[in-house]
C-alpha cells in the first residue's frame, strides 16, 4: 500500500468523516443492467407518456436521456416532447427495492451503522479512518464493491459534515468520488451557486440572487442581519453552512423515518372503484419493501390531491407496529372514506412512516 495512505495527520485525529453515496440514476440504471440493449439509449422511467397527452412525471432517465434536457419530476408530456423516441418503462419499485437492500446490506457489513435516506442513497461515518487519504481510498473500495457485486455505478462525497457531503456527491457525477477535506472546504464552497446547498429550493435561491449573494462565498461574507431579515431563524444555520462551520453527522442512528409511493391519475377520477385500486397496488409495494427491508410502520398516512392541486393528507397511528397487507388496507380504506368528498381525484400517495427495524435477536414484536 502506498505510504502516503496510511498516514495519519494529528491535526484530523479527530476529525468527523462523512460520507455520502447516491446511485447514478438508480431506477433507469436498474432497468439498463437487467436489458443491455437499453445501453446508450434515452431511457425514462415515470408514467405511460401515451403519446405525449399522459399525466404523471419523469421518475429517473438515464444520463442519455437528460441530454435531450429530460430530468426527474418533470413532466412526462413534456418528456416525450423533448425526445419522442426514448424509451419510456414504467417503473418497477419491487425489484428497485430488492436492489436497493442489496446495496445498504454491502454498506451496513462495510460501516456498521449508516442512515439510509432513500431508496438509493445513505450517509456512512468514516471517521474511524481518520485520514481522509484513508477515508478516500475506502470509499473507491466501495464503489468497487458495488460495481462488482451489483452491477451499478454510484457517485460518493467525502467531507467533514452531512450536508458537505451531499455537495460533493453531486459534484461528478456519474461514478464520481469527490472529497472535500477541511484544507479544501472553503475554497469547495465558496464559488458554488446558491441553489447548490441542499434545502434551498429555486424560490429561496432567488431570494439570495435578488439581494445579490449569487456564490455560497457571498453568503459566508454576508452579515446575519441581514440573512435574518430574508430567513429569519434558519438564518443562522444558512450562515454556518456557507462558512464551512457546519460538522452535523449521522442523523437517528441510521434509521428511515418514512417510505411513500403515490399515483397520478390519467384523468382526474371519482371512481371509488379505480382510487381504492390504485390505493391497493401502492400498499402492496410498500408491504414488499417493509418484508424487504425488515421494517414496520407503526403510521400509516393518505394524500389526496383534488383538481386544481387542493392537496389533503391524515394518517393514522396504529396500536402495534405492522405490515400486514390485510390491516394496513382497512387503515387506508378508513382514511380514505373519512376524507374524500367525492370530488375529482388528480392524485393519491400513501406513506408509512413511524418506522421500526426490530433487532431480531433482543427483541420480538411483542415488545414494542
Ligand atoms: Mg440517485
Amino acid at each position: 500500500m502506498d505510504e502516503n495512505l496510511i498516514r495519519i495527520h494529528p491535526e484530523m485525529m479527530n476529525e468527523q468523516i462523512i460520507l455520502h453515496l447516491d446511485m447514478d440514476s438508480f431506477y433507469a440504471s436498474v432497468e439498463i443492467r437487467n436489458n443491455p440493449d437499453l445501453s446508450g439509449k434515452p431511457v425514462v422511467i415515470g408514467a405511460d407518456p401515451m403519446q405525449g397527452t399522459g399525466r404523471g412525471v419523469v421518475s429517473t432517465c438515464s444520463y442519455e436521456a437528460r441530454a435531450f434536457g429530460i430530468h426527474s419530476a418533470m413532466p412526462i408530456s413534456q418528456a416525450y416532447h423533448l425526445c419522442p423516441h426514448a424509451i419510456f418503462i414504467p417503473p418497477h419499485m419491487a425489484t428497485y427495492a430488492q436492489v436497493s437492500a442489496t446495496i445498504m446490506q454491502i454498506l451496513r457489513g462495510i460501516a456498521g451503522e449508516i442512515e439510509q435516506v432513500s431508496i438509493d442513497e445513505a450517509y456512512l461515518d468514516l471517521s474511524c479512518d481518520r485520514s481522509y487519504e484513508l477515508a478516500a481510498h475506502h470509499a473507491a473500495n466501495i464503489k468497487q464493491v458495488i460495481r462488482n457485486q451489483v452491477g451499478l455505478t454510484c457517485s460518493v462525497g467525502l467531507a467533514p459534515s452531512r450536508i458537505y457531503a451531499k455537495m460533493a456527491s453531486e459534484q461528478q457525477k456519474p461514478d464520481g468520488l469527490t472529497v472535500v477535506s477541511p484544507d479544501t472546504l472553503e475554497s469547495f464552497l465558496k464559488p458554488l451557486p446558491v441553489g447548490k446547498i441542499p434545502g434551498i429550493g429555486k424560490k429561496s435561491a432567488q431570494v439570495l440572487i435578488n439581494a445579490g449573494l449569487q456564490t455560497i462565498g457571498d453568503i459566508a461574507r454576508c452579515d446575519i442581519q441581514t440573512l435574518q431579515d430574508m430567513f429569519g431563524s434558519h438564518a443562522v444555520r444558512l450562515h454556518q453552512i456557507a462558512r464551512g462551520q457546519d460538522r452535523e453527522g449521522l442523523r437517528e442512528s441510521g434509521k428511515r423515518r418514512s417510505i411513500s409511493r403515490e399515483h397520478t391519475f390519467l384523468r382526474d377520477s371519482t371512481s371509488p372503484d379505480e382510487i381504492l385500486g390504485s390505493l391497493h397496488t401502492m400498499i402492496l409495494s410498500l408491504c414488499h419493501e417493509l418484508e424487504e427491508q425488515n421494517i414496520y410502520s407503526r403510521t400509516i398516512g393518505i394524500r389526496i390531491r383534488y383538481t386544481g392541486f387542493i392537496t389533503r393528507t391524515k394518517s393514522v397511528t396504529l396500536m402495534q407496529p405492522t405490515r400486514e397487507v390485510r390491516v394496513i388496507e382497512c387503515a387506508i380504506d378508513g382514511l380514505f372514506t373519512e376524507m374524500w368528498d367525492r370530488s375529482p381525484v388528480r392524485l393519491i400517495g400513501v406513506r408509512f412512516s413511524g418506522l421500526i427495524h426490530p433487532d431480531p435477536v433482543q427483541r420480538s414484536l411483542s415488545d414494542f
